[in-house]
């Protein structure tokens, strides 16, 4: 395999926690999350089995905390079949690079994101003018430039299937980004929002760092297509979901996540997008 694995040009520490940082919780027997300062990751698999995937890898330097984890959850030296990006932001790929130098195995995204992860195309730089707060105050300090996983990175079988989890598919919902995926369980209607939407709302430091519930849609300074970011989010509306982990904040369940998730379908030109910034057309 290719050994010429790089960090993005622009990598670096985020300054930015929360209360849930270093916590995770355990969702099913099998699905346990846990949260990087400000972002979640996903561990599926059962406890002490030998095969389990990995669902994103938090920000950068993240990844030492994460084979720790791996290693409490499934045992010494266990690795994941594979790990699965949502997308390519630095806030869930931050650890990509160096877990992939430990493991040593397969790393899939949606076919649309793979320009990010070669190497071969920087994200649009975040938008600090739009309406949202501190986060998106500082985003300019954001990685957006590209990181490179080479040869372990191949994109999503095209039939929706997740390698490793023959119970999950994925579902496309750009808007976030263009490749952007959420992941769906049937049999237990759990869904994996990542950015599509999230149970925090980003553009407040106090909420983020209290993490203080409330359905979301995606992280606005990140978002550069509103048409399509609506329409996901009325996508993952119509599966219904009964528990929700996303790419930040914390899980939500029954009325909770109804009540936010048809609130926000049902207003999401009021409440999600934002009033101004570069990327309204
Ligand atoms: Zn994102
Ligand atoms: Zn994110």
């Amino acid at each position: 395999m290719d050994k010429h694995l790089h960090q993005s040009s622009d990598y670096k520490y985020i300054p930015m926690t929360s209360v849930k940082s270093r916590t995770g919780v355990e969702v099913a027997d099998d699905v346990y999350y846990y949260t990087d300062q400000i972002v979640n990751i996903c561990f599926i698999g059962q406890p002490n089995s030998s095969e389990w995937i990995l669902i994103d890898t938090g920000l950068p330097f993240s990844a030492k905390e994460i084979i720790e984890i791996a290693n409490k959850r499934f045992g010494q030296d266990s690795r994941p079949s594979a790990i699965i990006l949502t997308h390519g932001h630095f806030d869930h790929v931050g650890g990509v690079i160096d877990l992939v130098k430990a493991w040593e195995v397969p790393v899939y995204i949606h076919e649309l994101e793979l320009p990010y992860v070669t190497g071969e195309q920087a994200y649009p730089m975040p938008d600090a003018t739009v309406e949202g707060g501190l986060l998106a105050k500082i985003s300019p300090m954001y990685p957006n430039e590209p990181i490179n996983l080479g040869g372990y990175v191949k994109a999503l079988p095209g039939d929706q299937t997740v390698p490793g989890l023959p119970q999950w598919r994925w579902l496309h919902t750009p808007g976030h980004s263009p490749g952007h995926i959420s992941l769906f369980r049937e049999s237990d209607s759990l869904l994996l929002s990542a950015d599509a939407f999230i149970t925090v709302k980003q553009d407040s430091f106090y909420n983020v760092l209290l993490q203080i519930p409330e359905v979301n849609g995606p992280p606005r300074y990140l978002t550069t297509d509103w048409e399509s970011a609506k329409r996901s989010v009325e996508k993952l509306w119509r599966l219904q979901p009964k528990i929700v982990i996303p790419g930040h904040g914390v899980m939500l369940k029954g009325a909770d996540l109804q009540d936010g998730l048809d609130y926000l379908v049902n207003h999401f030109d009021q409440v999600a997008v934002p009033k101004h910034g570069k990327y309204l057309n």
